[in-house]
Formats: C-alpha cells, structure tokens, sequence
C-alpha cells in the first residue's frame, strides 16, 4: 500500500496528497486544475496529465472531489473501473450522495474491486496538519486496509457501517454544524446588539451551557480568534456554496427517510440567502455577516 494514486489536489485534497507524500508514500496526482497541480508538484507530489497514466502503478485510488456528479463521472463516466487493476484498494474521500457512493462501490464490486466512502471531518486546517477524521462506509476488511494510509491524514478512522453509511454520519454531522454556526452567529450577534463585546459574550457561552465547535474552534465573529477564517475576511475554509451542498444532502436523506429536520431545513434556507447574495466562496461562518448588519 504504498504507492498512491490521488484525484482532486483542491483546498482539502492538496494537503491530504502532501501529507501522504510526508510520510514517505509515493503519491501521482491529477486535478482538472493547472493551479492545484503546480501546487501539488511544488509539494512532492508527481503529477499525471489523465488518469490513465496516474492508475498504471498504484495500490490505492483516493478521490477528493467536489459532489456526486464528480464522483460519478470520474468512476462510471469514462469505465475507469474496467481500468484498475483488481488489487487497487479504491477509498472515496469526497462527501456525496449516499446513493452515489452505493451506486459506484457496487459497480466497482461487480469488477471484483474493493471501494470505501471515507468523508471527513476536520476542514482545511486539520487537511494541512494531518488531523483529519475518516467517517467510513463499506466492508470491515477494506476499511482494516485502508486504515494505515487513512492514518498518514488524520487521526481518527470512525465505521459507520456498509458502503454509503460514511455518507449518512457525515451529512447528519455537517447539518448539525451548521445548525449550530447559524445559532452561535446568532446568538454573538444578539450579546454584540445589547451592548456586549464579542470576546466577552464568546467566552462567557465557551465556558457555559451553550459551548459548542463553533465557538471552540472557529469563532464566526471577526478578530476573535486570529488563525480562523472570520479573521481573514472569511477566506478559504469550508465554503458556504459547499455547506449549502451538503445541507442540500441532508433534505434529500431527510426526504427520503420521511424524517423532520425543520432545524436542518432553516439552515439550508440561510446559506441559501449567503449564495443569493453572491457569497458562495466565502467560508461557512460568514454566516455571521447576516447578524453583524
Ligand atoms: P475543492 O473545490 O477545493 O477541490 C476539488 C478539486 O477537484 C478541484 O481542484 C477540482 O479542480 C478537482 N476536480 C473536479 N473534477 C475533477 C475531475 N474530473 N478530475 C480531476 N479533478 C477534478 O473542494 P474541497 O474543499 O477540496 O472539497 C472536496 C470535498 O471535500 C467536497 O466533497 C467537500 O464537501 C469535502 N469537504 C470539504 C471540507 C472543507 O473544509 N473544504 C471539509 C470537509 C469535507
């Protein structure tokens, strides 16, 4: 397992390659992106000009990439699975449908091939520290082979269940994420109106009931905490037309299980007034601007 073959070198993708590449695997890679590939090269990575050449020598096919169309064009648009070699051990890190995840693992299965959904948790910064968290969906055995290079990214390697179940945690995790942004917005915003200071009204809920990540990790509210985006003008992070991808994952499970995500729901509706307002490539707390006006 120690030659890789890696597909999307984008804010998350270029990070996990150069990690892996850190901890002395050989990596190719290929995005449809000159600017991701020249970064990727200056970080050791060997870069493919089509995937054709990237899966002549490779163990294990990671895929990083944007949604379910993706994914699925990468896999079934251009029969790359008829491709691979059997041994390549093939572990799809993009967060998508789960029922494209199913589709492609059991098109990849019918080839005799083993595949993975492993979304993560972490964001661009635990992407470049190597502290990612791996939501996986597929076979015990394949999620005990791809353990050792998911290990060379994060920290953590979480079994959610069959193919498509990586999807499910990561959708019902990143709906409440961004329940739970909206509210810390919110809820600085309202202390910032009636006359508290945002670090003051920050610390006193961090160090009370109403504690969350948002407020722990990745303060919404501009010059709080130096390193996150709300700090850099919202820039880079997790995107707000991304957010809106995965809340639009979340009303579509939601739909199809007949469950009621009314939370889930006022979510989407406000990151869909950010992407209205032309603000999709802002990251995720920018949220805070809706309050802040
Ligand atoms: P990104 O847009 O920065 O990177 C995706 C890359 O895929 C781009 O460089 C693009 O050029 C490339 N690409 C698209 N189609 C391709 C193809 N056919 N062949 C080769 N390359 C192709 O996105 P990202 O932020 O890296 O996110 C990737 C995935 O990770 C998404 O599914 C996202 O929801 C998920 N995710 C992102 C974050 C985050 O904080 N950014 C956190 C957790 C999960």
């Amino acid at each position: 397992m120690n030659k890789i073959g890696f597909i999307g070198l984008g804010n998350m993708g270029g990070p996990m390659a150069s990690n892996l590449v850190a901890s002395g695997l050989s990596v190719t890679g290929y995005d449809l992106n000159e600017e991701a590939n020249l970064l990727a090269k200056d970080n050791g990575i060997q870069i493919s000009s089509n995937i054709e050449s990237l899966i002549e020598d490779i163990d294990v096919l990671i895929t990083m990439l944007p949604a379910s169309e993706h994914v699925e064009k990468v896999y079934l648009g251009e029969n790359l699975l008829d491709k691979l070699d059997k041994s390549i051990l093939i572990i799809d890190c993009s967060t998508i449908a789960p029922e494209i995840s199913v589709k492609v693992a059991s098109a990849a299965k019918e080839k005799g091939l083993e595949m993975i959904d492993a979304p993560v948790s972490g964001g661009v910064a635990g992407a470049h520290a190597g502290t990612l968290t791996f939501i996986t969906g597929g076979s015990p055995k394949s999620i005990e082979l791809a353990t050792p290079v998911l290990k060379k990214m994060g920290n953590q390697v979480l079994h959610a269940g069959n193919n498509g179940s990586g999807q499910i945690a990561k959708i019902c995790n990143n709906m409440l994420l961004a329940v739970h942004m909206c509210g810390t917005a919110e809820a600085i915003a309202l202390g910032v109106k009636n006359g508290l200071d945002p670090s003051v009204i920050s610390k006193i809920m961090q160090s009370s009931s109403g504690n969350n990540w948002s407020l722990e990790k990745y303060n919404p509210f501009p010059g709080i905490m130096p390193n996150a985006p709300s700090s850099n003008e919202y820039k880079g992070g997790f995107l707000n037309k991304l957010m809106l991808k995965d809340l639009g994952l979340a009303a579509q499970i939601s739909k199809n299980s007949d469950a009621e995500t009314p939370m889930g729901d006022k979510a989407r509706e406000l990151y869909e007034e950010l992407s209205e307002l032309g603000l999709g490539e802002l990251d995720f707390s920018s949220i805070q601007k809706k309050y802040n006006n």
